[in-house]
């Protein structure tokens, strides 16, 4: 359907009437192609597309400062599947053949490229992740393929067993001779991994675990890889050890890991005592076989417990170097924290494939203009800027963000060191809820800003969005892992006032905690204008301010619901309280990140223009959630008088209403945020440029740097 404004006459004052160039443009596909006035469709192409001054370098500089120390590998996985034409995802196909293409791209990048990824986390995450993410850039069901293969089976092997399952297991799962898979959820439980009901009872006589599944809602669920192409699972459950409970009962030592093989290795038949289906077609990433596992009383070697951090003797005996089963099992689900630092990872990939594609076709796309002169693009409207060019801030904040936590991860892993863990751990976990969220938003916001070209499939934003959309749930569903952030602020705010030392990424709430709850307002009281608001301490000291108000008024509200309620009804009770902590905690280390990145970069014009996205990026997250920043009293009322601005309602995304006596620094802020937003459109193609994505993985004509319209036309058929 055409839309309704263009028949409107929305662009009023053109002599020509809409509905009448519609018309002409029309008749123009009636002529042969020789017919056509000449390069009418590339003119119209170029015309938005323009270049800054030295575009070309300024992305080239920009790209080479991005560029991570694996680009280089990244290019060659790129390299390979652009050669290899039989291996790139069509836009339409069944979930068989999508199944099949993407265990075929899984082999062929091991085997034909020689790449090892299993080699690769035990020697370099980092050189692991980067490879994982070009992968996903190819299809994003092989991305999680490639997880599902790499950062869960064989990561469970890697950290959850020891020197035997290695030396058993790591050269089949490196070579994919064994696919495998990682099954923890069950039908009725996902997110409370402590609840699962799958059992592992020791039989000593035998010296054998036998695995059951003791109803249907503890059937294994969803598991990757298991409809089809595993022939092992590594599967957890509840580890129970007869006559050892009180009075001679079963004693259950609580859930731990077991290998399980699933399916013959030579002829692939499911082997006796092991039921399979297949979870069916999804929404999204049907190129992965999602299957449910049932075990009846399977039999498995004592050998096959991942005995990392429990193990059972001969005589049947259990022994770990941590006291408790809470450890324990803490320290189970701790070495996991890989797979999350993947989807992190992977989700800012994700993201800046969609903002290219919005982009560029917002730059090439003219609709409307003043009277009498051409039309514009649509990134030339204020609406559009505002849609797109803080999702661009974001890529690039989510950018560094994501380096560091693949630094620090890849320390945890060299050093072993307590603090770093754990900093990882909660790291990993804010940042893969907040990523993960914000990336499936924009996806939405970049097909709604290409108007009906965004809705042809052969533009990506279907696969993106549902192909995508489960980063949210898996790996740790981002409501509860937003939990763990908070759980573990609150921690450290507890060690605060007992003295303690804090670890690593929240050094800042040592720092500014105590300045900031003496004084109330110190931010807003230090407020002198536009250099000031561009002031990256100005726009910590905002972001952390937040936080630390955010910490220490729902400590307080806990402990006073916590009198009535108890613990988990006062945590419940203050739950959206906890997540808003929780984001703007993650907020304030990618905003420091940020400004991190930007100090460091040598060349002075990269410099410059990264700090103007920064500017945008810290700024427009201060607008976008200005309710809490008044709630936390951030914005102070009394400066509206000292400005005159007129005065501004705006309704934050958190709800809260804000009057018109706060307009002064509202004002500021909106109207600087804007203004960013105008300023970063002006390099719009140079930032998404430097991103440096090949055409392999843009693929959508739409999004293409130059003749998107004509690849666009040609894949219809012109
Ligand atoms: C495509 C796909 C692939 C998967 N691959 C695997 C795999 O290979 N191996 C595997 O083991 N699992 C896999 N999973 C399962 C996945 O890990 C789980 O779905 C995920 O952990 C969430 O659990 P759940 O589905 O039980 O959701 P639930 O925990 O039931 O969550 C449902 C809703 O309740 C909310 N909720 C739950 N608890 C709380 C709380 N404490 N506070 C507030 N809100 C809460 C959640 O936010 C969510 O909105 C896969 C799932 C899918 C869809």
């Amino acid at each position: 359907m055409a839309s309704s404004s263009s028949r409107s006459g929305a662009g009023a004052g053109n002599e020509e009437s809409p509905a009448m160039r519609r018309l002409r443009r029309l008749s123009l596909h009636l002529l042969q192609p020789f017919d056509r006035p000449a390069e009418q469709l590339a003119l119209a192409a170029c015309a938005g597309a323009r270049r800054v001054e030295g575009g070309a370098e300024v992305s080239a500089a920009l790209a080479a400062y991005l560029r991570g120390r694996h680009r280089a590998t990244q290019a060659r996985v790129f390299e390979f599947f652009r050669d290899r034409p039989d291996l790139q995802t069509p836009v339409e196909q069944t979930t068989a053949a999508h199944r099949d293409l993407c265990f075929r791209q899984l082999r062929s990048l091991v085997r034909d490229a020689g790449v090892r990824p299993l080699s690769l986390m035990a020697a370099d995450p980092a050189e692991y992740f980067a490879v994982m993410e070009a992968a996903g850039g190819v299809d994003i069901s092989l991305g999680v393929k490639f997880g599902v293969q790499y950062s869960l089976w064989g990561g469970s092997i890697l950290n959850l067993g020891t020197k035997k399952h290695r030396d058993k297991f790591f050269d089949g799962i490196d070579n994919l001779d064994i696919p495998g898979c990682f099954a923890m959820t069950e039908l009725h439980h996902g997110s409370n991994v402590q609840a699962l009901q799958t059992t592992a009872a020791f039989d000593p006589v035998t010296d054998e675990f036998i695995i059951n599944t003791p109803n249907d809602g503890a059937i294994k669920w969803w598991i990757g890889n298991a409809a089809v192409h595993g022939k092992y699972a590594t599967v957890f459950a509840r580890l129970i050890l007869p006559l050892q409970g009180k009075g001679g009962t079963p004693a259950d030592m609580g859930i731990h890991a077991f290998i399980v093989p699933i399916r013959d290795l030579e002829t692939h038949a499911v082997l006796p005592g092991i039921e399979i289906n297949d979870c069916g077609h999804k929404i999204g990433l049907n190129g992965v076989d999602n299957g449910a596992l049932r075990f009846r009383s399977v039999r498995i070697p004592r050998d096959n417990l991942l005995n990392r951090f429990g193990d059972v003797s001969r005589d049947g005996k259990y022994t770990s170097s941590l006291p408790t089963i809470n450890k324990r099992f803490a320290a189970t689900l701790g070495e996991l924290v890989g797979g999350r630092v993947g989807i992190a990872y992977s989700s800012v990939g994700v993201l800046k494939v969609a903002v290219t594609i919005a982009t560029r076709y917002a730059l090439l796309r003219q609709q409307f203009g003043p009277p009498k002169q051409p039309e514009i693009s649509v990134l030339d409207y204020q609406s559009h800027q505002h849609k797109l060019m803080p999702m661009l801030a974001s890529s690039y904040a989510f950018h560094f963000a994501t380096i560091y936590l693949v630094d620090k991860y890849s320390e945890m892993k060299k050093t072993n060191d307590e603090d770093v863990m754990a900093d990882v751990h909660v790291l990993s976990s804010g940042l893969k809820a907040y990523i993960t969220s914000y990336t499936a938003k924009s996806i939405s916001i970049c097909r709604e800003s290409c108007g009906g070209h965004g809705y042809a499939a052969v533009n990506r934003f279907g696969a993106l969005r549902n192909d995508h959309d489960i980063f949210q749930t898996f790996e740790g569903d981002n409501t509860v892992l937003l939990q763990q952030v908070a759980g573990d602020l609150l921690k450290q705010y507890q060690e605060k006032f007992k003295g303690g030392t804090l670890s690593v990424t929240w050094n800042y709430l040592r720092d500014s905690m105590s300045t900031y709850l003496s004084q109330p307002n110190p931010v807003t009281a230090r407020w002198e204008g536009e250099d000031h608001l561009r002031d990256p301490n100005f726009q910590l000291d905002a972001f952390r301010y937040r936080t630390s108000r955010l910490l220490h008024s729902v400590a307080a509200r806990l402990q006073k619901h916590s009198k009535t309620l108890g613990g988990f009804g006062a945590w419940n009770r203050c739950l959206n309280h906890l997540l808003t902590l929780a984001e703007s905690h993650i907020e304030s280390v990618i905003l420091a990140k940020f400004i991190e990145s930007v100090k460091s970069c040598p060349d002075e014009k990269t410099r410059k223009l990264l700090k103007l996205v920064c500017d945008l990026y810290a700024l427009d997250r201060i607008w976008k959630d200005i309710g809490t920043y008044r709630n936390v009293d951030y914005v102070a009322p009394n400066k509206a008088k000292v400005c005159g601005c007129h005065s501004h309602t705006a309704t934050s995304h958190k709800g809260a209403e804000l009057d018109s006596d706060s307009s002064f620094s509202l004002q500021a802020i909106h109207k600087l945020t804007d203004y960013l937003s105008y300023q970063v459109r002006l390099v719009a193609r140079e930032l998404v440029d430097a991103f440096d994505l090949p055409d392999l993985i843009i693929r959508a004509p739409i999004g293409m740097q130059s003749e998107a319209y004509a690849q666009y036309t040609q894949h219809v058929g012109f």
